[in-house]
């Protein structure tokens, strides 16, 4: 989701690539819960994500859906899922009677960056602070690359550019679009090329995407009047 927003209001004002040291260790959270809990729609699952879901509880995102754990809703013109927060407290779904995650393993990727968070500029993004949303006190140094624990950073990196990137170009077309249904068809079908068909979890997930990206192009390619 883009934030309209500058960086000296919602950072400490630098951007942080991932070999830096950044203030986001916060110890465990200690009980804490904040982010897990009225954080409405904004956190977004993107392709990777569903992927890791569907390898650790063996459910698709369709499933998820039913469940009532997932929902969808459209972010700047696109139809994407997120996590849902619901009942007392507005708490996300894989939010445990602890107050802990259920999922940590594999926690979507915008939970894993918490409180950092990314900024796109000229093709790429680098990682920033958010100041305003963890009420942790004291938080220590990490490198950014440990805090986020991510598998294979450098194929992540370029796949959350290479999605960043792709649904822009989807927004500027839909935006620029006059015909609805034509703008409806391009998001029924990024939904099911990227998330609604399951991926082959036995497989990485990187080569899946890249095949998916030439069909999605080349579907659209085909919905161009
Ligand atoms: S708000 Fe900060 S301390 Fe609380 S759970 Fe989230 S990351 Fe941890
Ligand atoms: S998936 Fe886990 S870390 Fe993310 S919001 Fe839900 S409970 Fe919190």
């Amino acid at each position: 989701m883009k934030r309209n927003a500058s960086l000296a209001e919602i950072s400490d004002g630098r951007l942080y690539g991932r070999n830096d040291m950044v203030k986001a260790d916060c110890h465990g959270c200690h009980g804490c819960s904040e982010c897990c809990r009225g954080m409405g729609n904004s956190v977004i699952l993107d392709p990777c994500d569903v992927y890791r879901l569907q390898k650790g509880l063996g459910k698709g995102l369709g499933v998820l859906i039913e469940e009532g754990k997932v929902e969808l809703h459209v972010v700047d013109g696109c139809i994407l899922p997120n996590l849902r927060m619901a009942g007392e407290g507005e708490a996300c779904a894989f939010l445990n009677g602890q107050g802990r995650c259920g999922i940590h393993a594999f926690r979507p990727s915008i939970c894993r960056l918490f409180p950092l968070g990314r900024y796109y500029e000229q093709g790429d993004f680098k990682y920033m602070l958010q100041i305003h949303e963890c009420p942790m006190k004291n938080r220590s140094k990490v490198k950014v690359s440990k805090w986020i624990d991510m598998p294979q950073q450098e194929r992540n990196h370029s796949f959350v550019c290479r999605w960043h990137y792709l649904l822009n170009d989807l927004e500027a077309l839909i935006g620029n679009c006059e015909d609805v249904a034509l703008a409806k068809q391009a998001n029924m079908v990024l939904l099911q090329t990227f998330y609604l068909t399951q991926y082959d979890v036995g497989q990485d997930f990187y080569g899946q995407f890249d095949r998916r990206c030439e069909q999605f192009a080349a579907v659209l390619d085909q919905m161009q009047p």
